[in-house]
């Protein structure tokens, strides 16, 4: 299939968000191009903690019963550990799913596909240029058989799902970029080993993060009963830790950590490492022009809240509405005013919540004061959860 010269919605990116909106515009009788940088099955740095707020989401999607297919681990409860090694206990209230972006970005693509969206894959958007005829997108796309071709497409409009950071920022002016952000995060695939079923155990149904000076590190169980182990630390922590080789950051940094170190040793890297720097909790504008931005695009939540598909596929829905009624010349005006209501002030909780954990003396503290009152942490990270899903 080639890629059209001109089409009504453009849709920048094929992660969460991107494939999210495709999807409900295609269902709604649109016929949106989506265009994908990368070719599926691909790896991307996440905890792969899928929040019970996403999948009320991915039922309204459509796509629940094909990721459910994908056997996913069941996660209940979590559990918090102190840097000197203190742990408390929550229940999560409802079953979260531990899920690899292997899967589950690739089973969202080829849901926007079968919608009814032409959705290209190897398709990276190098160029977004907007006049009065709309925007022009010059694309680069890369084929299975290693040869490259050059594209040009006209859209009416043009939707960023790009993720975080992007080459395409830039040209745009985006203030964002006007700051340098101090956060690392890290992940990589993990297999018990033989012999460790106490951890194996412990680690059924259960997502933990351990805290340590400047960052936290998630782990849990996924689909295939592998072990991801995610973390986030301030760059100099990363850094000095990390610095050589970057294949065993893990395992260095794990002396921050004697509850992280207690899983490591249980644990034999079975994956490449995925490491990304520059990573910013801020939200940033929700358009430029008549350009809308989603998911990660316009700002993601600090990763300690397990939310950000979530809310990726969330601002994908609530702008699939908004455009099913207007997608005139004011939306970017109304977008930005429905975006800031619903995601502002979750982000600054989850900020909030990140950097006061991240501190040691403040996180012995926390632990401390919850483990007695363990619906107290489940009410804080409630304050970085959305209610639409009450809609599901
Ligand atoms: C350390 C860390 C841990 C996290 N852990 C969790 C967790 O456990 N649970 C959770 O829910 N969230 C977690 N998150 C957040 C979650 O990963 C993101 O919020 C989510 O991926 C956002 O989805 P998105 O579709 O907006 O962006 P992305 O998933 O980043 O997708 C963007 C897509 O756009 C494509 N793209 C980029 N540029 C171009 C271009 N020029 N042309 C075409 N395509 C392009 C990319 O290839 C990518 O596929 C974590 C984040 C971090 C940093």
């Amino acid at each position: 299939m080639n890629i059209p010269e001109r089409c009504s919605v453009a849709i920048v990116g094929g992660g969460p968000a991107g494939s999210a909106l495709a999807a409900l515009l295609a269902r709604a009788g649109r016929r949106p191009v989506l265009l994908e940088r990368d070719r599926f099955p691909r790896q991307k740095l996440c905890g792969e903690f899928l929040s019970m707020e996403a999948q009320a989401l991915l039922k309204r999607i459509g796509c629940l019963e094909a990721v459910l297919a994908l056997r996913p681990a069941v996660i209940t409860g979590a559990r918090f550990f102190s840097p000197s090694g203190r742990r408390v206990e929550i229940e999560l209230g409802a079953q979260a799913l531990g899920l690899g972006r292997v899967a589950l970005d690739e089973t969202l693509f080829r849901h926007a596909e079968q919608s009814g969206a032409l959705a290209f894959e190897g398709a990276s958007v190098t160029r977004m240029v907007e006049d009065a005829d709309g925007v022009l997108l010059e694309i680069e796309r890369s084929l299975p058989d290693g040869s490259h071709t050059k594209h040009l497409l006209r859209a009416d409009r043009v939707v960023a799902a790009y993720g975080r950071r992007s080459g395409l920022d830039r040209p745009l002016d985006r203030v964002f970029l006007r700051r340098r952000s101090p956060f690392v995060g890290y992940k990589r695939r993990h297999a018990l080993l033989p012999g460790a079923a106490a951890v194996a155990a412990e680690l059924h149904g259960t997502v933990e993060i351990h805290l340590f000076d400047g960052g936290y590190c998630g782990v849990n169980i996924v689909d295939g009963g592998a072990v991801n182990v995610c973390l986030l630390a301030k760059e100099r922590v990363f850094a000095a830790a990390a610095s050589s080789p970057r294949r065993d950051a893990i395992s260095k940094l794990a002396h921050l950590s004697p509850s992280l170190r207690d899983r490591i040793e249980a644990l034999r890297p079975d994956g490449e490492p995925l490491a990304v720097a520059q990573l910013t909790f801020t939200a940033k504008e929700p358009s430029a022009g008549s350009i809308l931005f989603i998911g990660d695009a316009v700002g993601m939540i600090a990763p300690l809240c397990g939310d950000g598909q979530a809310m990726a596929l969330e601002s994908a829905i609530l702008l699939a509405e908004l455009m099913a009624h207007n997608d005139g010349e004011n939306l970017p005006k109304i977008w930005d005013d429905v975006w800031r209501q619903r995601f502002a002030s979750r982000l600054r909780a989850g900020r909030w919540l990140q950097a006061l954990l991240m501190r040691p003396g403040a996180a012995e503290a926390s632990i401390r004061l919850l483990k007695p009152l363990p619906f107290l942490a489940a009410s804080l990270l409630a304050q970085t959860r959305g209610a639409l899903t009450e809609k599901a």
